[in-house]
């Protein structure tokens, strides 16, 4: 195995437990593991996230959820004693019956989303009433029914099907990252609006979420009265239900950095999380160079001295982002080799790097590198690349092993 990826199962779940505590007593986590557990490998983590106490895991989709079982079986977890599995990404009328045939919970909110499972349950007499998450869309205008007169629809819809229980009323917030968000304050009058309508349709969901990492990191902070988390509290009370929260980027160690007034103090959580991959490869050749020999594609990088170069067996097709490639001439990022820095030279290849390893000694055929993990992470990644370590840590194409 040329590249591979090693997850630290203690940091993990230690994550888990650190998200749990800064949510507060009695708010359960939804685990969110959507695409390869956001890199980290699907089938490493969410046995470890069960284990953890973990009683809800968020997927994208049908594909993902029918995987998440097999995997949880296969990891000797029975069928009762799983977790929930939420289908946050929305389904198709065709996945019907797969949703139902692996006890997978959809989010909906369109009558379209909700005839196709209103007829699969009709169909399979079930003799139980099929859970359904209910979205509201405050102010993204990509998932959910407004509050409002569409909201009304589908509520109407909902008390002529049966077959339909509405488990869950759940809202994504856009801004949570941002203190005070003037957005975040919005789109809470507008899910509370949402509730209203819930709860005057007869409706009494069991459960009531939003949020994600950044919003508990931030809550840390704005205690009282600002805390979107204490929102959540009343707003559940209210309606009769049990609040919950997800987490996803926290849980494998990394949240966006909190702006604006507080920010500090909100990184609190942020300084509990400990990254949870470590991304290594391995040295395929080691040669010398010489002053003005150049290195990759286009001869980016011109050594200026006598230069020991290790040749590395990771590219950009591999999630190494090709923005690690130096700037014209000078060297860019950097992987840990032996515990030691050493700089991306010339431009990264599709399955190839080349890093400079002149100062550090005994390199050679064979030895481990790290890609990403201690001495460089995904935010050292996506600041080069600009992005955020989510698209870093998820563009991650390795196979993942447990450690420890
Ligand atoms: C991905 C996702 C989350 C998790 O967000 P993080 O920022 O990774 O914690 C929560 N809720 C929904 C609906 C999501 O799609």
């Amino acid at each position: 195995m040329k590249s591979w990826v090693e997850i630290s199962e203690e940091r993990l779940s230690g994550n888990y437990h650190a998200l749990r505590t800064a949510a507060g007593a009695g708010i359960p986590l939804l685990a969110v593991v959507k695409a390869n557990a956001y890199g980290h490998g699907l089938a490493v983590c969410a046995p470890v996230l069960a284990k953890a106490g973990a009683r809800w895991l968020g997927v994208n989709d049908a594909e993902e959820g029918v995987a998440a079982r097999g995997i949880l079986a296969a990891a000797g977890i029975p069928v009762e004693l799983q977790p929930r599995i939420l289908i946050m990404g929305g389904s198709l009328p065709d996945e019907a019956d797969l949703l139902i045939e692996h006890d997978l919970t959809p989010v909906v909110w369109g009558v379209e989303q909700l005839e196709p499972l209103a007829a699969a349950v009709d169909r399979r007499e079930m003799g139980f009433r099929f859970r359904v998450h209910l979205e509201v869309d405050t102010g993204m205008a990509r998932q959910g029914v407004p509050p409002g007169e569409g909201l009304e629809t589908v509520l109407a819809w909902l008390a002529t099907h049966p077959g339909l229980r509405v488990e869950g009323v759940m809202t994504h917030f856009a801004s949570t990252e941002v203190a005070l968000s003037g957005q975040t304050l919005r789109q809470r009058e507008a899910f509370e609006q949402a509730m209203g309508q819930v709860t005057l349709a007869g409706i009494r969901p069991e459960l009531v979420h939003v949020g994600n990492s950044s919003m508990i990191d931030n809550c840390v902070a704005a205690a009282g009265e600002g805390s979107s988390v204490v929102w959540l509290r009343g707003v559940a009370a209210r309606a009769g239900s049990d609040a919950m929260l997800r987490a996803g980027i926290g849980l494998y160690g990394y949240c966006l950095t909190i702006e604006g007034e507080a920010g500090d103090a909100a990184s609190l959580v942020h300084e509990q999380l400990r990254p949870v991959m470590t991304w290594k490869t391995r040295v395929l050749a080691v040669r010398e160079i010489g002053r003005g020999d150049t290195v990759g594609y286009n001869g980016t990088y011109v050594a200026q001295r006598p230069m020991q170069v290790a040749l590395l067996a990771a590219g950009y097709a591999d999630g190494l982002r090709r923005e690690l490639s130096g700037p014209s001439g000078l060297p860019g990022g950097w992987v840990m080799v032996h515990g030691q820095e050493a700089a991306v030279l010339g431009r990264v290849s599709m399955n190839l790097t080349v890093v400079d390893v002149t100062e550090i000694p005994d390199v050679k055929m064979g030895d481990a590198v790290v890609l990403l993990g201690d001495g460089i992470t995904a935010e050292d990644h996506a600041r080069l690349a600009g992005t955020i370590s989510y698209e870093v840590l998820c563009g991650v194409r390795a196979e993942a092993r447990l450690v420890e």
